[in-house]
């Protein structure tokens, strides 16, 4: 039996997996059992900022391994609150929580809105709008936030009080307000539903409706957030601060990290005892959040993803143009997506096949989430070989 085999049988069928097995990667590229070499266009989904084995990251824990890797959360240690202020830098938020995922970033967040209605009300039957096709997670509570039925049919009962109202659409959110709506969760740009971008006025009338009706305002920037879309938070470009912001992916470039970040206001309603990870945040996940931070503020990083992606953008916008099955491009920053009039599938199966991974958003969205060490010329390879596919369905 072979390797692949063996790793046939030895997982839960949870994922559809391709038939490759990654051993290594260097820079943006990755390579397979066979020495095959992939370009790397989705950062294990939006996850490695910096490629791979990207030297000051790579040296900055391998330095902290040989200092300290856990405590827990009964104690401070230095690189924990280093980390923690860097995340309050990066947000223009005031306080921290560090957990282990996205997920967990989400259900944190819903805890804490929900601890801040209760203490307002005195009773837990608050409310929540999400949005559809927006994807939040898959524990069961974050699994009811994710506006797509597909993945919560089989798991209930979920969490109670969910609405779901459409993007861009204020009216549409208004419906749903009550003086039991507690929270407000949308991503500014959503990424596994598709790459819609919600636009900046939909956005301020979304910040204004949870001032007015006291309702908590919570954005999920876990995919479009650490300086993937040019900013270091996506909210930075639509002029206007969450209450809660959610975040992972990124934040911790490989290592498995995620957090909430809440103002003032918010904060307050946490006490001891109200939540916790053992995990969460030890020093050596704190390490990889200082370190991302570090190289996002002093290596220029922002200006270079502001720069590749207009270019990035700028030549799928051409493939837009020359294809009559390519409908649009939509995105933000290194976080893009091609919408086609077909399956993508099979597109996604033959750049995988010439050497180019690229992941899916939905049926008919090829989602790119390079690292941001890009340049210019793997834009091009990309592109010449996203033109040799799509001249195949002329
Ligand atoms: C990936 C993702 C999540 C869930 O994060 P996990 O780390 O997989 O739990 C939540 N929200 C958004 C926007 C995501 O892209």
């Amino acid at each position: 039996m072979d390797l692949f085999q063996q790793g046939q049988g030895a997982f839960l069928r949870a994922y559809g997996r391709y038939d490759i097995l990654l051993k290594r990667g260097q820079g943006v590229y990755l390579y397979d059992t066979n020495e095959k070499k992939y370009l790397d266009f989705y950062s294990g989904i939006g996850v490695n900022s910096f490629g791979h084995c990207y030297e000051p990251y790579i040296n900055a824990l391998q330095n902290q391994l040989h200092t300290l890797m856990h405590v827990s959360n009964y104690f401070y240690t230095p690189i924990s609150i280093e980390a923690a202020q860097a995340v309050k830098d990066a947000t223009q938020l005031d306080a921290v929580f560090f957990c282990n995922s996205g997920t967990e970033a989400i259900e944190g967040a819903l805890k804490l809105a929900r601890k801040y209605y209760f203490l307002k009300h005195h009773c837990a039957d608050s409310e929540i709008i999400s949005f559809h096709h927006s994807f939040h997670g898959r524990s069961t509570g974050a699994v009811k936030l994710t506006g797509n039925p597909h993945y919560q049919e089989a798991f209930g009962p979920l969490i109670e009080g969910v609405h779901y109202a459409k993007l861009n659409d204020i009216d549409s959110v208004k419906a749903y307000i009550n003086e039991r709506t507690a929270a407000i969760i949308v991503e500014p740009l959503q990424g596994e539903g598709g790459l819609h971008l919600c636009e900046k006025e939909f956005l301020k009338d979304l910040r204004n409706l949870c001032d007015e009706y006291d309702i908590c305002l919570i954005l999920d920037e876990v995919q479009c957030g650490m300086g993937r879309t040019g900013t270091m938070m996506t909210y930075q470009q639509f002029d206007i601060l969450p209450d809660i912001v959610c975040l992972a992916k990124g934040i911790g470039a490989g290592v498995p990290v995620g957090a909430f970040v809440a103002n003032k206001k918010y904060a307050k309603a946490m006490e001891p005892g109200d939540h916790g990870s053992t995990y969460g945040g030890n020093p050596f996940v704190c390490m990889a959040v200082k370190t991302v931070f570090d190289i996002l503020n002093k290596e220029n990083m922002l200006e270079h993803v502001q720069d590749v992606s207009q270019y990035l953008i700028s030549q799928l916008d051409k493939v837009v143009e020359e294809f009559d099955i390519v409908d649009s491009r939509r995105g933000l920053g290194l976080m893009q997506g091609l919408v086609l009039k077909i399956p993508v599938k099979p597109v996604i199966q033959s750049l995988l096949d010439a050497g180019i991974i690229v992941v899916s958003a939905g049926e008919n969205v090829i989602r790119m989430l390079p690292p941001f060490i890009i340049e210019k010329e793997h834009v091009d390879e990309l592109i010449s070989q996203l033109n040799k596919i799509l001249k195949k369905y002329l």
